[in-house]
């Protein structure tokens, strides 16, 4: 009696389907994972064939857990990263948004890699990249496949490169690749992890041939843990380095005046950015946090209480708050570490 009529992947009835079921009894998830596997049927009413041996509770997995219909991150959002964003544009965007032009010999790679440190933007160009080329967005962290999904996971990746084919286009984000396709082998590396490996391998092998409109993006730390194997099907591999200091800055000022709290002067804004040498992305987001908590902080201090605290009670955010934040958020990424990703960069990334 549920029956939803197949949508194509911008219909924009899934990203309902997941929003319902948040916070809804057991009725409500049962009911709607129903309709989420009607939704893949097609006109007959039957499941496409390359999910009708798959076992529907992983088609469920997939559908509810790691597409996401609304990334929601827009181009605009990252800092810096100008190489990256002029790579992807060209590689990934246009393909997918004029696949009747890239086709023959400008046939784009259906692999990127992104490498560099943790929290620079990785996961944001993804999920960017979605929403520009109006791809269905599906993120997995490959941790998670061989620790949580011990014994199913190649069941899983099946599952996942199944539902993005009937959910075209589509870009798959594989956080944390190394994880799955690591050069260590034999005596440490457990059959099922080889077995997966071998499943994603395959996977992967069998839409770069064809002419499905999938993108595979790979993220990892640790770009030289990766083998051979690997690197050959990720024919992109962009450096995604810490930001610069105009990129910090940038950081500062989106996120402070998205909360109207932007007071600083430039003058300011430049000293911050001298003391953040070395800060990623996200650790420039958790100093933001800290800095604009200080207002607040001396506001209680001076005895006003925090029920009876009102907006103008508090003083704007300013460089003295972000030089007590800098003894509490430390840099997450050390300086020696970055030569490791500046000589796999030389070696194997696109450096263009
Ligand atoms: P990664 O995937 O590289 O580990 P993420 O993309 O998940 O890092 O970034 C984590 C958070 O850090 C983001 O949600 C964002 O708030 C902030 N961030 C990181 N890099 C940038 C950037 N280049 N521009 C704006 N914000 C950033």
């Amino acid at each position: 009696g549920n029956f939803v009529p197949p949508m194509r992947s911008n219909g924009g009835n899934v990203g309902n389907i997941t929003s319902r079921v948040a916070g809804k009894g057991d009725d409500a998830l049962e009911d709607s994972t129903k309709t989420c596997l009607e939704m893949l049927c097609g006109p007959d009413g039957e499941l496409p064939e390359k999910l009708r041996n798959l076992e529907p509770h992983l088609i469920e997995h997939v559908s509810n857990e790691i597409m996401d219909r609304d990334p929601n991150v827009r181009w605009d959002d990252i800092a810096g990263l100008e190489h990256a964003k002029k790579c992807v544009m060209e590689m990934v965007i246009w393909p997918l948004l004029r696949p009747d032009i890239f086709r023959g010999c400008r046939s784009p790679g259906k692999g990127l890699l992104l490498f560099g440190p943790p929290g620079t933007g990785k996961t944001m160009i993804g999920k960017a990249i979605a929403g520009e080329a109006k791809a269905t967005f599906f993120y997995i962290s490959a941790s998670s496949l061989t620790s949580k999904w011990i014994g199913e996971g190649e069941k899983l990746v099946r599952a996942l490169f199944g539902v993005a084919s009937c959910r075209q286009p589509a870009v798959i984000f594989v956080d944390e690749i190394d994880s799955l396709l690591s050069q260590r082998k034999s005596e440490g590396e457990h059959e099922s992890s080889r077995r997966l490996k071998t499943q994603f391998l395959i996977e992967m092998e069998g839409f770069d041939s064809g002419s499905e409109q999938i993108l595979l993006i790979g993220a990892t730390n640790r770009p030289q843990e990766l083998d051979e194997a690997a690197r050959r099907r990720l024919t992109k591999r962009l450096y995604i380095p810490l930001p610069s200091s105009e990129a910090r800055s940038w950081i500062i000022r989106n996120l402070l005046e998205k909360d109207g709290l932007f007071k600083l002067s430039e003058e300011d804004i430049n000293g911050i950015c001298k003391l953040t040498e070395g800060y990623s992305g996200s650790d420039m987001k958790n100093l933001v946090k800290d800095a604009s908590i200080g207002p607040l902080r001396d506001a209680l201090k001076q005895g006003i209480e925090i029920t009876k605290l009102q907006k103008e009670d508090m003083r704007p955010v300013t460089l003295k708050d972000f030089e007590n934040s800098l003894k509490e958020v430390r840099p997450s990424v050390s300086l020696n570490e970055l030569g490791v990703y500046d000589e796999w960069n030389n070696q194997f990334g696109s450096l263009s």
